[in-house]
């Protein structure tokens, strides 16, 4: 297993659209090692393949809480196919804008079907974090990160923080 380099905004990759994958084997299965590797060691609860520069629709995810054993869940090609029309509002981080955070409001469940670990299809009814969660790493496939959802000013200040953070801590 190894730790992959985890990408910032404003890089451009950020914005792309993660492809499907094709089949789910080994050399993937290495790959899903490295990145819940690479989200344990950040440390944080979810991380998408484009965040280790990779624009594949694969997501890991563990939003056990720290006292609970580990519950790593992979999702590859995650499609939502239902969201609640109660909403939450959590406040919401991101490995790839290091130190930041914004309340952001989405629907509270939602229903995702995807292919686990060993390619098996899955469905899944997700509340609360995990709902959040899911979500958050969805956008990621389709170039989009939770600043997007904050003003402009808010969002080039946002930008800028990161900036600073990887420059003094590089
Ligand atoms: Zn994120």
């Amino acid at each position: 297993m190894a730790i992959l380099p985890i990408i910032t905004v404003p890089d451009p990759l950020l914005k792309k659209i993660s492809k499907p994958v094709d089949n789910v084997d080994d050399k993937l299965r290495a790959f899903l090692d490295d990145m819940l590797e690479t989200m344990y060691a950040a440390p944080g609860v979810g991380l998408a393949a484009v965040q280790v520069g990779r624009l594949a629709r694969i997501l890991v995810i563990d939003t056990a809480p720290d006292d609970e054993d580990p519950n790593p869940m992979f999702f590859i090609n995650p499609d939502i196919f239902w969201t609640s029309d109660d909403f939450a509002v959590y406040n919401e981080g991101c490995l790839s804008i290091p130190e930041q955070y914004a309340d952001i409001e989405r629907p509270a469940e939602c229903k995702v079907r995807y292919l686990d670990y060993n390619g098996k299809k899955q469905e899944l009814h997700a509340k609360e974090l995990l709902a959040t969660c899911i979500q958050h790493e969805m956008d990621h496939l389709e170039g989009v990160v939770f600043i997007d959802y904050l003003s402009k000013i808010k969002r080039t200040m946002y930008v800028k923080k990161v900036k600073k953070y990887v420059k003094d801590n590089d």
